[in-house]
């Protein structure tokens, strides 16, 4: 039976979409995270894809270890209007820098597919005790199906770029996904 379409989880066609945009970036020479930018109605204000492997543009972040899909969507957005009512959707748990950005611009709530707990900063982002992130709203891996995805996307940049022990932690999270990686 088809699910109306209307019952399709919100969180679902976004987290779907980022997930896509990570794929390409994997494509092109980069790290697989993808991220967007979404208003109450559901409207795109920005996509973004990490761009660390690429070539900087006159449009685009590249060429850059900070070139995050976070990043890349916040360059694109320019100056945010009421940041307090938009989401951002990310394909993988954001890390400091891209949380730290989150908080400084005020988004109100941030949903990502998978979890990161090498280089995730989730735990910060819920961190009740720092002013600037009070009232941002946090949703963790809100689809077993999508964690899962994601986990297998980016589990070979994971066992590449993070150090044993970020692996290790990997591993223990994501055991299936990370198996014969
Ligand atoms: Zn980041």
């Amino acid at each position: 039976m088809t699910v109306p379409a209307t019952e399709v989880s919100v969180h679902e066609v976004h987290l779907r979409e980022a997930l896509a945009l990570a794929r390409r970036s994997l494509e092109a020479g980069s790290s697989p995270v993808g991220a967007m930018l979404v208003d109450q109605s559901g409207q795109v204000i920005a996509r973004g894809r990490n761009r660390t492997g690429e070539a900087q543009t006159a449009e685009r972040v590249g060429d850059a270890s900070v070139a995050h899909a976070e990043m890349d969507v916040f360059f694109q957005a320019g100056k945010l209007e009421d940041p307090q009512s938009l989401t951002l959707y990310s394909s993988l748990e954001p890390c400091l820098m891209c949380g730290g950005a989150s908080a400084l611009l005020e988004v109100g709530r941030i949903v990502w597919a998978t979890g990161d707990p090498w280089g995730g900063a989730g735990r910060l982002l819920a961190w009740s005790d720092h002013p600037a992130m009070q009232e941002t709203e946090i949703i963790a891996c809100p689809l077993p199906e999508l964690e899962t995805e994601g986990a297998s996307l980016f589990a070979p940049e994971a066992k590449r770029a993070f150090p044993e022990k970020g692996w290790a932690l990997w591993r223990e999270k994501y055991p299936v996904e990370t198996e014969g990686v």
